[in-house]
């Protein structure tokens, strides 16, 4: 070996610590490259796996140096784009590499355990099944010959040996041809082609003649032809060929089109283009879940080069898909949620982003927490390949940048069909309720309409954005409410369950008969959710079938397929839901979409809550009449002449943009600046606020009054913790850089006083 081989690696794990440096035993130097899979060692008694970052011969200077005790992929696992982003997203979303590769290495990549043998057995390498094979000894149509006369009246061994020798015969080769049962010529088959039972295989292997022996499958053939592709609209031409124009000199487009303006059709026309010349297209999607209908119209054109990735699939399917990229040449769709940006995709030629306005694109809830969007285009940056967003009203950053022309931009204002937009009438609960013209939940006009839209076999969609019976519980005679004891909310009432439960975690527990504080049998339900409408619906639509679609009744795939279908073919008649019926769903007879309480989403405490509430009504507000006859969509709200809801009514994406950006522009909110929020977390209430007190003071005199804060969330205690919030603006002209750098610097300094090493600091960069 030479003297100065590279014996050391720097490698990132899959935890919150920058990259450790190991030794590479004397047996696997120069087996071990960039991206290379290991496990090592870590602390008294645990292993973990990891990426080498770098290796070199720089002797690190450690009291104790380890090595590492397994190369379990001295072939990358890792392409270079991606540990560059992984780099660029732990440096620009303020968080360690390690989170970064916990994140994008499915878990059966990435194994631990309290020994190399623990580890290793959760280790996953790739999908084998059992194969079939002549035995090596028979090598002459002679000896195979001999063979099968030595088995005699085995009538099943027999058998069993035909039956190989048919399916490993040459592709296309006769069976009477000369040499077709040449030995040389036949090839290993899959066991489950052959029908003998295991006995008979078992002695047939005793007898070396066949043999048997694991390997992986060969891939699926992608479709060689492709289905035809869907013929475009002139408009539709028009907008392909602006993206295909505009792209050549940007490197991303906003595509903005009206729901139901065929904006699918266009991504495929650009899909087949980029597999065609053998690229690699990576397309996401806000949620997985709600897209079965998609997925399955992909697949009718792209067939098996659809690789679809999401939480829902297993670990080794994960596993399995993540090593299926890793060694793909080209030619794949990858369709998947934000985590899929994550993927092995390399040759990428386009990316395609969905709604890229959804917030599920962020991930706010764990490290890293990264814009899947953003993150998306600067993984595309890094292979040449063209970013294209899709909304029908886009994100303002996104329209910002369109218009100010850093983005191709390209718009589709008509429905594919020639249906004109839904007409939006505003139903104002606070006159309905003035003159009696109000039931239960709803007003007279709403429900006239559903009942004409029933009457005339259609069907309704009612949008409301809470599930659960009611919100909270209250006791009438001393006013008391349930709330969580880990959480400072009230617990939500899910009656058909009869329990009280805390969404934040997840707490919950029997209603009861009397209340805790008085003793008082007179709890009562306060305020709707997605449950209690259905309820009422069904009361005074008796003869309706009405269904539910939230995260309770769609807790499972199969509930959620059932309630879709059902939908679809028309059993239901009424679908309550929250925001999950706003998603992509394209159902013809939909002729009535309701929007219950818009108060909700126009009240908001959040810069973003005109903008979002504007979305989400007028996603909503799509799924009514896409196909023949103009639809309707009724908004009940108590602010009737709020602008927003003007400019819903008029569908007037154009207004909402101008007004929400001027506001942001005056009280320099994003896309004007940028914002990293800070929230710093700790069970004793005293000590979190006397380090925020700290932080707060020392992070000014850096910041000066970009730093806002430290204020109580409006819910300031989760899962027993309480919570502090900051928010740090840093105008678009300054260097984000050099107030990362400095925000790291604080943080540092707020855990090296000895009584704050313990307050968790978490930044949100870019928060949702
Ligand atoms: P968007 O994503 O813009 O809301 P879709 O792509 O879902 O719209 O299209 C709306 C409806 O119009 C779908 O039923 C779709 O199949 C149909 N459609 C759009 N463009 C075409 C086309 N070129 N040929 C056939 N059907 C189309
Ligand atoms: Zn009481
Ligand atoms: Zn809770």
């Amino acid at each position: 070996m030479a003297e100065n081989a590279a014996r050391y690696v720097d490698v990132i794990l899959p935890l919150d610590t920058p990259p450790l440096t190991f030794l590479l035993p004397d047996v696997w130097v120069g087996q071990v490259e960039i991206g290379s899979r290991v496990l090592v060692p870590l602390g008294k008694s645990k292993f973990y796996t990891g990426i080498v970052l770098r290796v070199h011969n720089r002797k690190p200077e450690v009291k104790r140096l380890r090595e590492v005790s397994e190369v379990t992929d001295s072939v990358p696992v890792v392409t270079s784009e991606q540990l560059q982003l992984w780099l660029w997203m732990a440096d620009y979303y303020l968080c360690s590499p390690g989170l970064v590769m916990r994140a994008a290495l499915p878990a059966a990549l990435k194994p631990d355990g309290f020994s190399r043998d623990e580890a290793l057995q959760g280790d996953y390498r790739a999908l084998r099944i059992p194969y079939v094979k002549l035995h090596a000894r028979i090598v002459t149509e002679a000896d195979l010959e001999a063979a099968l006369d030595s088995l005699g009246r085995a009538r099943a061994r027999l058998r069993a040996v035909m039956e190989y020798l048919e399916a490993a015969r040459p592709a296309g080769m006769a069976e009477d041809a000369p040499g077709a049962f040449d030995p040389a010529g036949l090839k290993a088959v899959p066991r489950r082609r052959i029908s003998a039972s295991g006995p008979v295989l078992k002695a047939l292997i005793e007898r070396e003649i066949l043999d048997l022996f694991w390997k992986e499958p060969p891939r699926e053939e992608m479709a060689s032809s492709l289905a035809v592709l869907p013929q475009l609209s002139a408009a539709q031409t028009q907008a392909l060929e602006e993206l295909r124009v505009g792209l050549v000199e940007k490197p991303v487009a906003l595509l903005q089109g009206v729901t139901g303006s065929g904006k699918t059709e266009i991504y495929i026309h650009l899909i087949a283009e980029a597999l065609k010349k053998g690229g690699n297209v990576l397309y996401l999607l806000p949620e997985i879940a709600l897209t079965t209908q998609l997925i399955e119209r992909m697949q009718a054109y792209f067939g098996s080069a659809v690789v679809v990735y999401h939480s829902r699939l297993s670990d080794r399917r994960r596993a399995e898909v993540y090593r299926r990229l890793l060694d793909a040449p080209g030619g794949q769709l990858v369709m998947g949620v934000r985590s899929s940006v994550l993927l092995p995709v390399s040759a990428l030629s386009l990316v395609v982003i969905d709604e890229e306005h959804e917030n599920s694109f962020k991930q706010s809830d764990n490290a890293p927490r990264y814009h899947a969007r953003d993150t998306a285009i600067v993984l595309a940056s890094l292979y040449g390949a063209k970013t294209i967003l899709g909304s029908a009203t886009p994100s303002l950053e996104s329209y910002l940048n369109a218009c100010s022309g850093k983005y191709v931009r390209v718009t589709l204002t008509e429905r594919y069909s020639g249906v004109s937009l839904p007409k939006v009438l505003v139903s104002d609960t606070l006159r309905a309720a003035r003159r009696g013209e109000k039931r239960s939940h709803f007003n007279t006009l709403l429900l006239e309409r559903i009942g004409e839209a029933l009457d005339a076999g259609k069907q309704v969609m009612l949008f409301q954005n809470r599930r659960g019976f009611s919100p909270y519980v209250e006791c009438g005679s001393c006013g008391w409410t349930a709330g969580c004891p880990q959480c400072n909310v009230t617990l939500t009432y899910h009656k058909a369950e009869g329990l009280l439960r805390c969404h934040y975690c997840g707490y919950q527990m029997a209603v009861p008969e009397l209340c805790p504080s008085c003793s008082a049998a007179d709890l009562q339900p306060k305020g709707f959710g997605t449950e209690k409408i259905e309820e009422a619906l069904q009361e005074i639509f008796p003869e309706a079938v009405v269904d539910r679609l939230d995260a309770d009744t769609a807790r499972t795939a199969r509930g959620y397929a059932r309630i879709i279908a059902a939908f679809e073919q028309g059993r239901t008649d009424i679908l309550v839901g929250t925001q999950m019926i706003t998603k992509g769903f394209d159902f013809g007879r939909v002729s009535l979409v309701g929007i219950l309480n818009a108060d909700n989403l126009l009240n908001y405490p959040d810069f973003r809550a005109g903008e979002r509430a504007f979305q989400l009504m007028m996603q909503v507000g799509g799924r009514a009449g896409r196909r023949q006859e103009q639809g309707t969509v009724v908004i009940q709200t108590s602010q009737s002449s709020h602008p927003v809801i003007e400019q819903v009514r008029r569908g007037d994406y154009e207004a909402m943009a101008a007004s929400q950006l001027a506001e942001r522009r005056a009280f320099l909110y994003p896309p004007y600046c940028r914002l990293i929020a800070l929230t710093l977390r700790h069970r004793d209430k005293a000590l979190l606020w006397r380090a925020a007190a700290l932080f707060g003071t020392e992070c000014r005199t850096v910041f000066g009054a970009r730093l806002l804060g430290p204020e109580a969330p409006p819910v300031d205690r989760v899962r027993g913790q309480f919570l502090v919030r900051f928010l740090l603006k840093i105008e678009k002209q300054r260097s984000v850089v050099r107030a990362k750098t400095l925000l790291r610097q604080q943080i540092e300094r707020l855990h090296a006083r000895p009584e704050f090493r313990y307050i968790d600091v978490i930044p949100d960069v870019d928060p949702q």
